[in-house]
């Protein structure tokens, strides 16, 4: 069972994840909204209903639904 994401992850930091998405850097991020989720981006593996799942970005761990990181990208 992989584990969750750390937050302090080099990676999870370079990409200025969090696992609580209206927790996102906005000086450093000015483009992020709240209403963008892990859950609701084109990378997360889980389902929607999903408290954690799956990301290509972070192979062998686990991203919070309501998380976030730079690499968003609206799920079509
Ligand atoms: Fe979450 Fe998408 Fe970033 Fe992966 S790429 S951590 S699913 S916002």
């Amino acid at each position: 069972e992989p584990a969750k994401l750390d937050e302090k992850d080099p990676q999870a930091v370079g990409l200025g994840y969090v696992h609580d998405s209206s927790k996102a850097d906005k000086a450093k991020y000015p483009n992020h909204t709240a209403a963008q989720q892990c859950k609701n981006c084109q990378l997360f593996q889980g389902k929607a209903t999903d408290p954690m799942g799956g990301c290509p970005l972070f192979a062998g761990k686990l991203v919070a639904a309501g998380g976030w990181c730079s690499a968003y990208s609206k799920k079509a």
